[in-house]
């Protein structure tokens, strides 16, 4: 099974994706987490991205690809995977469906994580104090959210006229949620 997690940044999108993944056993791959591994070990990828992430833009279509790309390749991405924060562009989007179809799959479920604007400015606000993530500073969320507004917004409809989307009310107890995105997979089963 194939997984899409969508939504802003301080969605709950990294929480609910490990969740989700020790749920289902699929493994979780989080672009950002990728993105940020490859800045702290200096690679040229991370050397190119850097100062994108920190600014708070988007990272270049044709190397998100070729991350997805390199990921899904991976023996243990056989059965499925669970993409998280990796679709931020309708680009991306049909650059995910063309690797899938590759492999001679398609995405089974796209969740979104809705939250309001106050509430994700509530949560990186809390996330800046427990971790260091430059892209959490006050100018680089700002810009994040713009990017999402622009950028990512529009992936939904993409999903929309496609697949389908399930939304997930994203507020309340992290359990809570997790417990509202079990019922729609199983709904789905
Ligand atoms: P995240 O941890 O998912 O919030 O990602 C942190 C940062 O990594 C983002 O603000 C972007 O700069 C970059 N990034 C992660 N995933 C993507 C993506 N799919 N497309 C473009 N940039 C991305």
């Amino acid at each position: 099974m194939d997984i899409l997690l969508l939504g802003p940044p301080g969605a709950g999108k990294g929480t609910q994706g490990a969740l989700l993944s020790q749920r289902t056993g699929l493994p979780r791959f989080a672009t950002g987490d990728l993105l940020r591994d490859a800045v702290a070990r200096e690679t040229p990828l991370g050397l190119d991205a850097k100062a994108i992430m920190e600014s708070g833009g988007l990272v270049s279509d044709d190397i998100i690809l070729g991350i997805v790309r390199d990921q899904l390749l991976l023996p243990s991405a056989r059965d499925g995977v669970i993409l998280d924060g990796v679709v931020r562009t309708v680009p991306q989007a049909e650059g995910v469906e063309a690797l899938l179809s590759q492999l001679g799959r398609q995405l089974d479920r796209v969740i979104f994580l809705d939250v309001s604007d106050e509430e994700v400015l509530e949560r990186i606000d809390r996330r800046r104090d427990l971790e260091d993530r430059a892209d959490d500073a006050p100018e680089a969320v700002v810009r994040r959210l713009q990017a999402y507004r622009s950028q990512t917004a529009p992936v939904l409809a993409w999903y929309d006229d496609r697949i389908g989307v399930s939304r997930i009310p994203a507020q309340g107890s992290v359990e809570a949620v997790a417990e509202r995105i079990a019922e729609v997979l199983e709904a789905s089963s």
